[in-house]
């Protein structure tokens, strides 16, 4: 199970990750957007790093809550509520019993009532609504297949967002303009689900 020390694992290697990818994700963004995204996250995780560092937690519910509202408070732009409603919605979720595969669920609604977007609109969540069904189908066969099949899915739907035009977000002022490049969003979201597979391994 997903529990406090796992949760704790996740985030670290998650601050970690978009750290270390910041500039890729922030050129990614002055490719079809502003330019922020990497900038934005690296200034958000920084922060859930120092928030969760003396955040005195009973489960892996308050940590992801945790980084969940301090994320909102922190990622300005479009990124930062929708990766808020994600941490927070599996924080939610966790606290009060159900699965991390509900959690997951929770997560993506979450962002398509908030953003509205679809999969094909070439946002996030064309990498994490397949990850999301990934993980369920796998999550019988143990945490770990399911974490791996989560990350692997996502990396496919970043990927599979190159060839499309963005119809949400600040990339769908480009319109035809924002066909051919990534999506920063669905990057960043396959970045943050490896992860999660990696400490789980
Ligand atoms: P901003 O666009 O405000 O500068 P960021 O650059 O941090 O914010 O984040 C951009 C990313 O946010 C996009 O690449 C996309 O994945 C995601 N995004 C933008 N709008 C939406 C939306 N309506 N629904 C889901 N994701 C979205
Ligand atoms: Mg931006
Ligand atoms: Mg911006």
């Amino acid at each position: 199970a997903v529990d406090e020390a796992l949760a704790r694992a996740w985030i670290a290697a998650a601050a970690e990750a978009v750290r270390a990818e910041a500039e890729h994700l922030t050129d990614l963004d002055a490719a079809i957007g502003d330019g922020d995204h990497g900038v934005n996250l690296r200034r958000g995780f920084d922060a859930v790093t120092a928030a969760l560092g003396t955040y005195t937690a009973d489960s892996a519910g308050d940590v992801l809550g945790k980084t969940g509202t301090t994320l909102l408070s922190k990622v300005g732009g479009a990124s930062g509520p929708l990766y808020g409603t994600v941490f927070r919605a599996l924080g939610k979720t966790l606290r009060q019993g159900g699965t991390f595969t509900e959690g997951l669920q929770a997560a993506l609604d979450g962002v398509r009532r908030l953003g509205k977007a679809e999969v094909g609109d070439k946002t996030m969540v064309d990498a994490l609504a397949p990850a999301v069904a990934a993980y369920a189908a796998a999550v019988a066969d143990g945490e770990e297949i399911a974490t791996r099949a989560a990350a692997e899915a996502a990396q496919t739907g970043a990927a599979s967002t190159v060839p499309l035009q963005a119809r949400k977000g600040r990339a769908s002022y480009l319109g035809e303009r924002s066909v051919g490049h990534p999506d920063p969003g669905a990057t960043s979201t396959a970045l943050i689900l490896e992860a999660l597979a990696d400490v789980t391994a």
